[in-house]
């Protein structure tokens, strides 16, 4: 087999090796690694036509390889027509080759420096020169088929994919990663308008409206695919939009890296998957919003049910108060009401507002309510008060038939930390909630006016607060006991309110009948009732309390226990400043007592000096 033989089989071998390969960029510096080792070249340097000129892609050992060769310089290595040269003696190029499409195209221009014996022959050159067109020319009719049906298969796959996910930042990365399999050669961002999420270390930018540039912004706002040539680089960078049925969400930046790359047979891939990728994305985005709608309804009527129980005005604020401060992310909360026509600051609202620093911030509020009877929305309140404490504000007034009754206030230290959607909905939340505290404050006034309890029939506790003061007055000595269901929240947990209701009556019956006409019976409050008895000895009453706690678990269904707190007055024992007061809290402490060390018991805190 002779020399020339040898290096043409040898060639054919290799580039028939270079179909496996993947990607315009490998198989052309492949080739250029395996032709210049095979032929043993100096130096080589390879330019693909940029449409005018040849542009430079890479050189292999030439320090000065022109960066560009215009048609004009051509023919200083090749005359007219002609493909290849051979000369030992030319330069800087002993051989010079031009590949053209079928269609006659200029494609790719080619320039070898050899050494001096290099064992080639114009033989040989032309050969090589025939062999490599025709596999470029091969290649780019079978890639562009293969090509073409890999990347509709990777689409119809993705397609599948994306409208299964319904997690924005994994469909983002398998948009970049199925483009990163079909186009290894490019690269590729997604850029965002109005991107609320955190994307770890995926190719995705805030599409930055001030700084887009024009071929971006016009894909955005034409929802079109457009190309930008960039002049200084070669770059051509094309933008396709993520295009859903109801809007564009952003656009898919694609840089072909490549000026000689036929990226028109692309472009309707590119657009395909953006657009695939869009309305994916679009789902995903709807998803999110149902399911936000769905807590905010959640948290609608779990509020709703709450409210419908009936609680005391307190247990409803610090209800409300915490339910906000976990859906609207809010730092403070306040509760302002009007009490005999001044509006006050309620106990149960934030700290905050309990501080001298927030009357700026409440009578702002409650000016602007006053005059307008309006909800407020402010995203920067700094813009309204000097150096205010918070920034973020909503404050929803409370109106009752036609009437101001108060007003919440939801702050944030930073600006702009409550959305639109977190206002309405609050307003909604205080207007569902307005009923309830009214009614509750309703109900506490009431109390304070009637004499019985209309649940328990038991005397309500003005009624015995008035009694004992009396009897503190007149007599020489009584006793006091204040009574605690214990557990009782689980009761209420387990079995409803008015399981709940039905215990506290038993306890009821059950105190009524024991005490007899021995004392009075109070509601004190809740699932607290109280007795005081008018000249009665300390043990007798700490005998009465055993009672109730020894029958309490067998009169009651479902099963409680209960806890008493004991104390006692006598005006000749008793130190001088005894009061109701210090008899209550002396029982109440009793009662702590008692819970403290294990319930279901009696415990007393006397005063007497005996
Ligand atoms: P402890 O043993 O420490 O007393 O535990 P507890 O679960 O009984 O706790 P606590 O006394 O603090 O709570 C009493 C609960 O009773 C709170 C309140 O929701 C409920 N409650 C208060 N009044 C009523 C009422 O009239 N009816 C019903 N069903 N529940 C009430
Ligand atoms: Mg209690
Ligand atoms: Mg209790």
């Amino acid at each position: 087999m002779t020399n020339v033989n040898h290096i043409i089989l040898q060639y054919k071998a290799h580039l028939f090796d270079l179909f496996k390969v993947k990607g315009q960029k490998q198989i052309t510096n492949q080739w250029m690694d395996m032709i210049s080792e095979l032929i043993q070249v100096e130096g080589c340097s390879f330019y693909f036509f940029g449409g005018e000129n040849f542009e430079l892609y890479r050189d292999i050992n030439l320090k000065d390889a022109p960066s560009s060769i215009t048609q004009q310089q051509l023919q200083s290595f090749l005359e007219p027509g002609e493909k290849w040269t051979y000369d030992e003696n030319k330069g800087p190029f002993h051989m010079v080759f031009l590949f053209e499409t079928k269609e006659k195209n200029p494609l790719i221009l080619v320039g070898f420096t050899l050494p001096e014996k290099n064992g080639l022959s114009q033989e040989v050159a032309g050969e090589l020169h025939r062999l490599t067109e025709k596999f470029i020319n091969q290649w780019i009719t079978s890639t562009g088929v293969i090509d073409e049906g890999n990347r509709y298969q990777e689409l119809f796959k993705v397609t599948e994919i994306f409208h299964s996910n319904r997690d924005v930042n994994k469909l983002l990365a398998q948009v970049i990663g199925t483009l990163f399999r079909v186009f290894p050669d490019y690269t590729f961002s997604v850029l965002l308008s109005n991107d609320n999420y955190e994307h770890g270390d995926l190719p995705i930018k805030n599409f930055d409206f001030e700084r887009a540039n024009e071929a971006s912004m016009k894909a955005f706002v034409s929802g079109s695919i457009e190309v930008d040539k960039c002049l200084d680089t070669r770059d051509i960078l094309l933008y396709a939009p993520l295009k859903g049925k109801q809007g564009i969400y952003g656009v898919l930046e694609v840089n072909t890296n490549n000026p000689s790359s036929s990226y028109e047979n692309q472009l309707e891939f590119i657009r395909l998957l953006a657009y695939t990728a869009g309305s994916a994305l679009e789902n995903a985005k709807l998803y999110e919003q149902s399911r936000r709608l769905i807590t905010d309804l959640q948290l609608i009527n779990e509020t709703s049910h709450k409210l419908n129980l009936n609680l005391r005005m307190s247990e409803t604020l610090v209800f409300l108060k915490n339910q906000i401060k976990r859906s609207f992310q809010a730092s403070s909360i306040g509760f302002v009401f009007k009490q005999e026509n001044q509006f006050a600051i309620l106990d149960e609202s934030s700290s905050f507002f309990k501080l001298e620093e927030a009357r700026d911030i409440i009578d702002y509020v409650e000016e602007r309510i006053q005059q307008e009877k309006d909800s407020i929305f402010i995203g920067d309140l700094s813009s309204k008060l000097t150096e205010p404490n918070y920034l973020s504000l909503m404050a929803i007034p409370m109106i009752q038939h036609n009437e101001l009754i108060g007003f919440c206030i939801v702050a944030h230290e930073e600006p702009y930390m409550f959305t639109f959607d977190m206002y309405k909905l609050l307003q909604s939340f205080i207007h569902h909630s307005t009923l309830a505290i009214t009614n509750a404050m309703l109900r506490e006034k009431l109390e304070k006016l009637v004499i019985t309890d209309h649940m328990t029939q038991l005397y309500a506790r003005n009624y015995l607060d008035d009694e004992m003061d009396k009897s503190m007055q007149q007599d020489q000595s009584g006793v006091f006991i204040i009574l605690d269901i214990d557990n009782f929240k689980s009761v209420n947990d387990t079995y409803g309110h008015q399981v709940g209701d039905e215990v506290i009556i038993q306890v009821s019956n059950l105190m009524k009948k024991i005490v007899g006409d021995k004392g009075f019976v109070a509601r004190w409050g809740g699932e607290e009732l109280a007795a005081y008895f008018p000249e009665l000895a300390l043990e007798e009453g700490i005998h009465i309390a055993n009672e109730m706690v020894r029958l309490s678990p067998t009169s009651t269904s479902p099963m409680v226990t209960i806890s008493c707190g004991v104390s006692a007055w006598n005006r000749m024992e008793s130190f001088d400043n005894e009061s109701v007061n210090t008899l209550v809290q002396r029982a109440d402490k009793a009662l702590y007592a008692a819970k403290n060390t294990g319930k279901n018991k009696v415990s007393i805190q006397n005063n007497i000096n005996s």
